[in-house]
């Protein structure tokens, strides 16, 4: 049976767990030649080592040079990237009062400069070959605002925006350009909130309609519908992928 990505390659950042890694599995299910980027190397060989279409490449998406050589070894090995993920970012809880500096750069420099490098670096390469889907992968937190998330939600607000931004640029060359926004999603990540931590989580549980938290495929699975043709025509939405959480009970 025909795949829904068969003929197509697929660059993810942040793939080597979680949510990358469910989407790079899925792509790669669907016919899809998939590289994965992390800096998590023994987890990115692992998934890489899962199936022959996945390939796993040592990146940090807040280093410029690191990206330029990720894309043009994807280039060399695959000619060009069809669909593009990017999935990296890191959770820090802190209320606003002793946030440091340090801290709220770091996750800006993770979540929001490296989504800014990808752009950057691949959206160029997608306007010259005149196709090409990318996912930016924001949050509810990047529509809402939770305590002790400031320098999170800012950096997925951020997301948001310059998913907006890199549309209105890209597509009059035939690139699309669409943010997903996950509610509460079953990967490490989950595990940093503190009210996971503290044993609550039936207390988190209660707030989405849905009665449940989601495995990472149920992003996977939005995630390829936006990578597939059969998105045609969707450019600048957001996604929201949360069992009703933000429209709230
Ligand atoms: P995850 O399992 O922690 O996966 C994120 C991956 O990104 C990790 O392997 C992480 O490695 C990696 N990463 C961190 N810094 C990096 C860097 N500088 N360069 C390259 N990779 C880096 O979490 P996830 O839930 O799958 O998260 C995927 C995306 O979904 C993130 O953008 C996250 O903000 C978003 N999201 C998650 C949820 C949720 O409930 N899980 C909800 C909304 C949005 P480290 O271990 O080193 O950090």
């Amino acid at each position: 049976m025909a795949g829904r990505l068969d003929g197509k390659t697929a660059l993810i950042t942040g793939g080597a767990r979680g949510q990358g890694a469910a989407e790079a599995n899925l792509f790669a299910e669907e016919g899809a030649t998939v590289v994965i980027t992390d800096v998590l190397d023994s987890d990115g060989e692992a998934t890489a080592a899962g199936s022959d279409r996945i390939r796993y490449l040592h990146h940090d998406v807040t280093n410029e040079d690191e990206w330029i050589s990720v894309v043009q070894d994807v280039l060399e090995d695959h000619g060009k990237i069809d669909a593009f993920i990017n999935n990296a970012g890191i959770y820090r809880q802190s209320p606003i009062a002793s946030l440091s500096v340090e801290e709220y750069m770091e996750v800006i420099n993770i979540n929001q400069v490296g989504v800014f490098l990808g752009l950057k670096h691949v959206g160029p390469v997608m306007c010259e070959a005149g196709s090409g889907s990318i996912i930016n992968i924001s949050s509810i937190a990047g529509m809402r605002g939770g305590p002790g998330s400031l320098a999170y939600s800012a950096s997925k607000w951020a997301v948001r925006g310059m998913t907006k931004v890199a549309m209105g640029e890209f597509a009059p060359s035939g690139v699309r350009v669409n943010s997903i926004h996950p509610g509460l999603i079953e990967t490490p990540m989950l595990h940093q909130l503190p009210a996971i931590e503290q044993g609550l989580t039936d207390q988190l549980v209660r707030r989405i309609p849905y009665g449940r938290i989601a495995e990472a495929v149920e992003v996977a699975r939005l995630a390829l519908f936006l990578a597939s043709d059969d998105s045609e025509y969707m450019n600048g939405t957001e996604f929201i992928i949360d069992g009703g959480m933000i429209q709230g009970i």
